[in-house]
């Protein structure tokens, strides 16, 4: 652990003791942190505020002792209002930030994962998008970025074009019923997968609700976690679906 300047978003925050926070962070140059701001809990500190999840920041840490580095100066870039105010873009960034906090390999740097990921909370806050598949559009591209992006245009197993019937995480994608494993999968979801992966990701995001939009949330949700080998705590239905 050196000194360092960097870009971060804050993943997590707890309490340490009375007065100090122990901040989780995902940097733009270092990959995952954890540092300890101290002394952030008095009302005289100006750093507590800005430490909070969410928040994207530049920070300046100093060498600690062991591990653990300590927040010398933090400057606000990003506080995300609008992601706060409304409880369905709150849950998808923290799926989001989940999400990111369960890649294994800490302290690896991939300003890649920092830039997407400031980059779907940038959306979350931006009222013209619809918060729903923001977590299953973060989720894919993830995927993409580690050369696991679903295969969605034919079947995984033989390589049919149709009709696709089913989507199986685990074996990579969408599947005709002779190879079908994995959940069923309606057409509406297959259309809008095909659309998210094809580059109308933009507009997908702008439509409120588009058909098959919640089938598409828990298909993503289930591939992340198949892909991180571990199950994320938020929510599974998407913010804004419909309850089935
Ligand atoms: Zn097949």
């Amino acid at each position: 652990v050196r000194d360092l300047r960097d870009d971060a978003v804050v993943l997590r925050a707890y309490r340490s003791g009375e007065a100090d926070r122990i901040v989780v962070l995902y940097t733009r140059e270092h990959g995952k942190l954890r540092a300890l701001a101290k002394g952030v809990r008095r009302p005289s500190t100006k750093i507590g505020g800005s430490l909070e999840p969410l928040a994207e920041v530049a920070i300046f840490l100093a060498r600690g002792t062991g591990e653990l580095s300590y927040v010398r100066q933090v400057e606000l870039r990003e506080r995300r209002e609008i992601v706060r105010g409304d409880f369905d873009r709150l849950t998808a960034a923290m799926a989001l930030v989940e999400a990111v906090d369960a890649i294994p390999l800490e302290g690896v740097a991939d300003g890649e994962i920092f830039a997407m990921l400031s980059r779907a909370l940038g959306t979350l806050d931006d009222p013209q998008f619809a918060p729903m598949l923001v977590p299953a559009a973060f989720f894919l591209r993830l995927l993409a970025h580690d050369g696991s992006a679903p295969v969605v245009e034919e079947c995984v197993g033989c390589s049919t074009r149709g009709p696709l019937v089913a989507f199986d995480a685990g074996a990579g994608g969408a599947q005709c019923a002779n190879c079908r494993t994995g959940r069923s999968m309606s057409p509406d979801a297959l259309a809008l997968l095909q659309r998210m992966l094809g580059g109308e990701l933009g507009n997908v995001l702008r439509e409120s609700g588009p058909r098959g939009a919640s089938e598409v949330a828990a298909l993503a949700h289930d591939a992340i976690e198949s892909h991180l080998g571990r199950r994320l705590r938020v929510a599974r239905s998407s913010p804004g679906a419909p309850a089935q």
